[in-house]
């Protein structure tokens, strides 16, 4: 009897060992596939495509150290965290939290950052970016806009658009730094939608280069467009810019590095009687800003691009004072003038050649 006991146990520790042996060489082979699979994705140009942040962004990109499907996965993943942290209109955000509050909002150091960057790119130039335009956003439909239809569409009567201007405008941000606090005046709500964008870009770039610096592709959220490093590590990418009444292109430009922005009134838009009605909004009027059709600003990073394409586009009239003063801010532009004309700073033109 004892004897039978022990030879049960051994038998046991026997089968046991050899579970544990089986289920550890699995482990290992499935890991070796893993890397094998991942791994042939590095060196070689991997792409992504997802919709976010209300637009469609892709990632081409060829790890050099990293799986290049690795890479896109990451900067996918950063664009959903600022999608759900900085959307104004999204309960839980922190922009929201700000906006329905009364009284100061504690914020984290990276909201107080991009805030302090809005407010900067509202004074240079010259309140034409405005990041505190909520209000006025949200009166004219462009709030959650993609969700909207035709019959929740329609003008403001001039009564509102005076109510809801009283309660915009970026010296509504009240900042305490010491305190890392915000807090707005007037019910003024902050829409950071001229340069979120711009900012997720920038910031999927940089997480991507922290990990494998020598990584090269392009990140293009609906248009706008960060460089992550030259193709095949050594030729310009080529950029269309879309003519903004129809199909195909008006230029073409090429880019190993940096990035580049347009702002359109074609993007979010409704037509009523003939005239048409978009989301790029002239903070002096409470209206949508008129002059021109499209404003691209090529940039070393994709906030400068970004903000300065929505500045552009406000200023759009008044496009000599643009074509001179944005490329002391950093920012080639090129400009489709109200009737399809187009003009371009300077310097534009060294982007129109293959380098
Ligand atoms: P973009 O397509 O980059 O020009 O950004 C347009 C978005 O920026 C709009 O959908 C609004 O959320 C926001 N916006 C509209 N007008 C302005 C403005 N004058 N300054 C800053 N942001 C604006
Ligand atoms: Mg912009």
């Amino acid at each position: 009897m004892q004897q039978m006991r022990f030879s049960d146990r051994k038998d046991f520790l026997r089968t046991r060992k050899i579970l544990l042996i089986s289920a550890a060489s699995l482990l290992l082979v499935l890991s070796i596939l893993l890397y094998i699979v991942l791994g042939k994705t590095r060196g070689v140009y991997y792409e992504l495509t997802e919709f976010v942040m209300g637009t469609r962004v892709r990632v081409y990109v060829a790890g050099d150290k990293m799986p290049s499907k690795i890479l896109a996965q990451m900067a996918i993943e950063e664009f959903r965290r600022l999608d759900q942290k900085y959307d104004p209109y999204r309960p839980g955000s922190i922009l929201y939290k700000i906006n329905h509050s009364s009284t100061w909002t504690e914020v984290d150091e990276e909201t107080l950052g991009l805030i302090k960057a809005a407010i900067g790119f509202a004074k240079s130039t010259e309140g034409a970016f405005d990041p505190a335009l909520g209000r006025i956003i949200r009166l004219w439909g462009f709030d959650e806009f993609s969700s909207k239809n035709a019959s929740e569409l329609h003008v403001p009567s001039d009564y509102e658009i005076e109510r809801e201007l009283k309660r915009s405008g970026y010296d509504k941000i009240v900042i305490d730094s010491k305190n890392s606090r915000v807090y707005m005046k007037d019910g003024a709500w902050i829409d950071l939608g001229g340069m979120v964008k711009g900012y997720a870009l920038e910031r999927a770039y940089k997480k991507i280069k922290a990990v494998d610096k020598n990584a090269t592709g392009f990140i293009d959220a609906g248009g706008d467009i960060r460089i992550i490093g030259p193709k095949f590590g050594t030729s310009c990418w080529t950029i269309g810019i879309k003519n903004p009444r129809g199909e195909g292109i008006v230029d073409m430009i090429y880019l190993k590095e940096g990035a580049v922005a347009t702002s359109g009134d074609y993007e979010r838009y409704f037509i009523i009687d003939g005239v048409r009605y978009h989301h790029i909004m002239d903070p002096k009027t409470g209206k949508p800003a008129r002059g021109v059709w499209s404003v691209t600003v090529v940039a070393k990073d994709a906030v400068t691009a970004d903000v300065l394409s929505t500045a552009g586009f406000v200023l759009g009239k008044d496009y000599r004072f643009v074509l001179l003063k944005f490329p002391e801010l950093g920012g080639q532009v090129f400009m489709v003038l109200d009737g399809g004309k187009t003009v371009k700073s300077e310097g534009f033109s060294s982007f129109e050649k293959e380098k």
